[in-house]
């Protein structure tokens, strides 16, 4: 187990396979600590996902194990993403699942950016 709870880093998952330009993304954004491109399956007139470039599985690891250096440089290029995509007057929502009980499906951090119509409220229900 990793520090999150999740398995270790995997290099097949999903996200490192968009990362190395072995799966097509539609790219929104990239910079020395991040990627962003938008959602397969948007839940928003905007979803787009902002990834880190390091190899971290989830929040946890990421804060765990990232430098300051990158962890300020994926936080700047979240809002810069956000301020690209003309959300910030409007604004947006973000997301990041962590681990079982959030549902995060892809083991490769990466924090969700909702906006485009009023999102509702925070939670739905569950069950
Ligand atoms: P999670 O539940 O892990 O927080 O979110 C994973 C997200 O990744 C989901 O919103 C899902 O639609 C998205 N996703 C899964 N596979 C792909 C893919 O191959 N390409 C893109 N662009 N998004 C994906």
């Amino acid at each position: 187990m990793a520090v999150s709870g999740l398995p270790p880093y995997d290099d097949a998952n999903i996200f490192a396979r968009i990362l190395q330009g072995e799966i097509p993304a539609k790219k929104v954004y990239e910079d020395a600590w991040a990627f962003a491109f938008h959602d397969i399956n948007p839940q928003a007139p905007v979803h787009v996902l902002v990834i880190p470039k390091g190899k971290y599985v989830s929040f946890a690891d990421f804060t765990a194990s990232a430098s300051a250096e990158e962890i300020a440089g994926f936080m700047r290029a979240v809002g810069k993403v956000a301020k690209d995509l003309g959300l910030e007057a409007s604004g947006y929502r973000l997301l990041l699942n962590m681990g079982e009980h959030s549902g995060q499906e892809v083991p490769h951090l990466h924090v969700h950016l909702f906006g485009g119509r009023p999102l509702g409220r925070m939670l739905s229900s569950g069950s």
